[in-house]
């Protein structure tokens, strides 16, 4: 760090951590009671509380600021130009769970053995708020923002992301901006997220396998007809399974639904071992024929992976089939550098033969910025210049705040030498990695907006 910037540490110091505990002090944890409904606070009281005292902060601090007046978001800006970066934090946090578990309030921020304790110390007001005096530092230091500097304040992020969503719909899109929710060096690439229903007609036999989309079924259970030779069939492909009460339950293991090559899918073993019995239907033979025991799909997609996130993953995490209908249900995580049109279009012909309409539940789109972008070349010189660590960005299958928007990439505040306390019952930020990341983040605001 230089020692103009150490400097303003040292002066900005015990504002920055009154600051942050005057906003761990307000409990913005989501509340959608109806009597939220058109209001200013759609997401509750205090998330909207958290809301106006940051800006007030941001005012008074020098920026100009910005509330939306439905209360999804607001900003805080500095600087000229015509070009604008951005910071993108959030203001609610999960709820504290268990106090029993927490040595101290959770929302009554607390120094101890120099770390901060409290909810949204490190996800996410304590990284916004030591971002936005790495600018004041700047500021004070009379550095010439030659582009906008947009701090954007979100109010849904453990949530739906509401607020950033509306926030794409109305504002000024960035030119590129980092988000310090998350670890360092940087989150670069993070797949595409598609579930789905294929919906067909109702079919002969019963299965009510209603496990998550997002998750290897375990578990697939079977009680119709011709259970004899269905436990044949289980013995011959050498699949486990129990039997109980004229129930067969097909046994397999779960894993989350991005690495589901590590997993038994349980649905799939189920409808395999039909189809050997000599059971058609089309949900049976689509499973089994197009999809079968491989976790990419490939005779459906071909191969769809690239260097940066891998392969395609599919997952079949539901299978319902009554009298009525039958429903199976899809998870697909989406290589970063594939088009989700096709991958839709594809997914709807290769159904359509078997009699299904495709029904989207959820889509959420990649993350990814090619590592020479100038962002990345940047946040990385920085990086490494600041902590002697390797800064190769991540790819991840995680989902970051920085996929709501283009050029923009997960930066911080974890350390890879601190502890992951987001979320967590007696959640922390060191005074060393509040200090470490004020250098990065005041350097990183003044290369940018060069
Ligand atoms: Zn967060």
């Amino acid at each position: 760090m230089n020692t103009e910037i150490i400097k303003q540490y040292e002066t900005l110091k015990d504002e920055i951590i009154d600051k942050i505990g005057k906003l761990v002090s307000i409990p913005s944890v989501i509340d959608e009671s109806t009597n939220n409904l058109n209001t200013s606070h759609p997401f509750g009281v205090e998330i909207e509380k958290a809301l106006d005292e940051t800006l007030e902060l941001c005012k008074d601090l020098g920026f100009k600021t910005f509330k939306d007046s439905e209360g999804y978001y607001g900003y805080a800006e500095i600087g000229e130009g015509k070009e604008m970066i951005a910071v993108l934090g959030h203001l609610d946090v999960v709820p504290a769970g268990n106090l029993e578990m927490w040595n101290s309030d959770p929302f009554k921020a607390i120094l101890k053995d120099n770390k901060l304790y409290g909810r949204g110390t490190q996800d996410d007001k304590g990284p916004t708020v030591i971002a936005l005096y790495a600018a004041k530092a700047l500021m004070n230091l009379k550095n010439k923002f030659n582009k906008r500097v947009r701090f954007i304040f979100g109010t849904d992020e453990e949530n739906l992301w509401r607020c950033i969503n509306k926030y794409m719909q109305n504002e000024e899109v960035p030119s590129m901006g980092f988000t310090p929710d998350s670890k360092f060096p940087m989150i670069y690439a993070e797949k595409g997220l598609l579930q789905f229903n294929l919906i067909g007609k109702g079919e002969d036999i019963e299965i009510n396998v209603d496990s998550a989309y997002n998750a290897v079924p375990d578990k697939a259970q079977y009680s119709g007809k011709n259970l004899d030779s269905l436990v044949a069939a289980l013995d011959k492909l050498n699949y486990t399974y129990e039997i109980k009460d004229n129930e067969v339950t097909v046994l397999g293991k779960s894993v989350h639904a991005a690495a589901g090559e590590d997993g038994i899918n349980a649905i799939k073993h189920l409808v395999i071992a039909l189809k050997e019995t000599g059971y058609s239907s089309p949900s049976i033979d689509f499973i089994a024929n197009e999809i079968g025991n491989d976790p990419y799909a490939e005779k459906i997609f071909g191969v769809v992976e690239d260097e940066d996130s891998g392969k395609l993953k599919f997952n079949v995490g539901k299978l319902i089939i009554t009298k009525d209908k039958s429903q199976i249900g899809i998870d697909i995580r989406i290589p970063v550098t594939a088009n989700k049109d096709i991958i839709v279009e594809t997914i709807k012909t290769v159904s359509k033969k078997y009699g299904f309409e495709y029904e989207e539940r959820d889509f959420l789109r990649s993350l990814y910025v090619p590592k020479d972008h100038i962002l990345i070349k940047t946040l990385r010189k920085i990086y490494e210049e600041e902590t002697g660590f390797d800064s190769t960005p991540i790819s991840s299958g995680g989902a970051t705040y920085a996929r709501s928007m283009d050029n923009c990439v997960a930066f911080g505040m974890v350390f890879p030498d601190g502890e992951k306390t987001e979320h967590q019952p007696n959640e922390y930020i060191s005074l060393k990695d509040m200090e470490r990341a004020f250098g990065i983040y005041a350097k990183a605001i003044q290369e940018l907006s060069k």
